[in-house]
């Protein structure tokens, strides 16, 4: 009995693996990524299917199956409904809970394996490893929700010889974890952990609330690290199969991750440290004047100047996310190209509040892909466009990124400003994300379009529609 379920249970590993694999493939494109995520959805749940079948068939010595299935159940049950009503424009902190709670997973696996296998030296020396990543895993993630959230400020937090501080406490952490396998005494896992978890906060408190998809995407990463070194842990263990899957499974998130968090911070041209260290946004630009001024124009307007145009390209960013206007930016796109205008959309790397987010929009209003240009296929088409119709963007259309000494210094921006004529549809004054002002905005090629993104862009549709 238990051969053959030993061998179903390895087969069922290595078809999780093989779809799972598969389905991070597909999450590279946009057009295949929903396919991903139904893939590595159903490898998640083969995975999960089989550590239950090899508990509850083979001799693992774990018993209290009613908890487990417990806790498969509230924890999928809040998963699944979080994640249909959930914002869009809420995702990043979504995301940062559901990785903190899977650093908090791998620290909690690591501290079973400590408190149970502390002498043995392998054992012990990478399940510290896994404790350490995955607390400082779930205490930042738990920091970058609040600040996301708007629960907590979410300009850096910075006080003096903090970096300093930040580095004594993990060292002193370290040491303790040091010490509990050296002397193997459990009691020095508290200190030990209670040590990581402070870093962990500490570490998130100076990153600005700008940076934090930056930081997630690193928690994301590291966790991933966490549960591998977790299941290299486990291998020697009863459950050596499942320690297999998490190797795998964590090898692949910490690769990912890692990837996406550093092409993040190539796309603001920033570098890893200095997103970590940098605190950005904690001091705000002195001495500059922006010349020229700020001209607004009527919706009806626009909409003249745009049934003339040859071409009319539009650069979404966090307002059209906020309003919720890709709908009706669907309908203004298909108008348009009825009167045989051309259209086109600049989508720059991080618009949004997160990577892929513009993409994710447009298509769930039915854009379809060819439509969509990256920065780099698009910038030097700005000089023939008519009309750019910049939609809740900002900071990605600044022109202050070209000079020296602002905070958004050396970011490559959607070069707009080179067009014919640039309208920019927006509710006020209110700054992007960086909280700077946009130059942009002033340039005698510019008009304001004051108004709810969503509302603004009806009003360009009905104007088009009358014509
Ligand atoms: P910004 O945050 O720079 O600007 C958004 C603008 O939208 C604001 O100026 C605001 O002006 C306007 N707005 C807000 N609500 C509405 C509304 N309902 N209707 C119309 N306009 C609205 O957005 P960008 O997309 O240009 O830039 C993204 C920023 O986020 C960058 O700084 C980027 O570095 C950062 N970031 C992005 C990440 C990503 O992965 N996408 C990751 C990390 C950081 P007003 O209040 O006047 O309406």
């Amino acid at each position: 009995m238990n051969d053959w379920v030993s061998s179903v249970v390895d087969a069922g590993y290595v078809v999780a693996v093989i779809v799972f694999i598969l389905g991070l493939r597909a999450m590279s494109s946009p057009e295949t990524a929903r396919r991903g995520i139904v893939q590595a959805g159903i490898a998640m749940l083969v995975a999960v299917a089989i550590t239950f079948l090899s508990l509850t068939t083979l001799n693992t010595g774990i018993t209290n199956f009613a908890l487990i299935a417990l806790g498969v159940v509230v924890g999928g049950g809040l998963g699944w409904y979080w994640a249909r009503v959930v914002q869009m424009t809420s995702m990043p902190q979504m995301v940062a809970v559901f990785n903190g709670m899977g650093g908090g997973a791998a620290g909690a696996i690591a501290a079973v394996e400590l408190l149970t296998s502390l002498g043995n030296p392998t054992t012990a020396g990478l399940s510290i490893a896994g404790a350490v990543i995955g607390s400082i895993s779930i205490a930042g993630s738990v920091i970058a929700f609040l600040k996301l959230q708007g629960w907590m400020r979410s300009k850096p937090l910075v006080f003096p010889a903090q970096q300093p501080i930040n580095i004594g406490v993990l060292v002193v952490g370290l040491t303790f974890g040091v010490l509990a396998v050296v002397q193997v005494h459990t009691l020095w896992l508290l200190p030990f952990f209670v040590l990581l978890l402070a870093f962990g906060v500490l570490m998130a408190l100076p990153i600005g609330g700008a940076d934090m998809p930056v930081v997630i995407s690193l928690f994301n990463a590291l966790t991933g690290v966490a549960v591998a070194l977790d299941g290299f842990a486990l291998v020697n263990g009863p459950l050596g199969d499942a320690g297999y899957a998490m190797v795998i499974a964590g090898t692949l998130v910490g690769a990912a991750g890692s990837l996406l968090t550093l092409l993040m911070a190539r796309a603001m041209n920033r570098s890893v440290g200095n997103v970590l260290f940098g605190a950005f946004g904690a001091t705000e630009e002195t001495g500059v004047t922006i010349q020229g001024q700020l001209k607004s124009i009527e919706a009806d307007d626009v909409a003249v100047m745009m049934s003339y145009a040859n071409e009319v390209i539009i650069a979404p960013g966090y307002g059209m996310a906020v309003a919720q206007a890709q709908q009706k930016v669907k309908e203004l796109a298909d108008l348009l190209e009825g009167k045989g205008v051309t259209v086109k959309f600049a989508i720059h790397p991080v618009a949004g509040r997160m990577p892929g987010h513009m993409n994710v929009l447009l298509a769930e209003a039915g854009i379809s892909y060819d439509k969509l240009f990256d920065r780099d296929e698009i910038d030097d088409e700005f000089p023939n466009a008519d009309v750019v119709l910049v939609i809740g963007a900002n900071d990605v259309v600044n022109p202050a990124a070209r000079r020296a000494g602002s905070p958004l210094q050396g970011m490559p921006i959607l070069d707009v400003d080179r067009a014919k004529n640039v309208i920019v549809v927006k509710r006020g004054q209110g700054k992007g994300f960086a909280g700077i002002e946009n130059e942009l905005f002033y340039r005698d090629n510019c008009r304001m379009l004051y108004g709810d993104a969503q509302a603004e862009v009806g009003k360009l549709v009905q104007a088009l529609k009358k014509r």
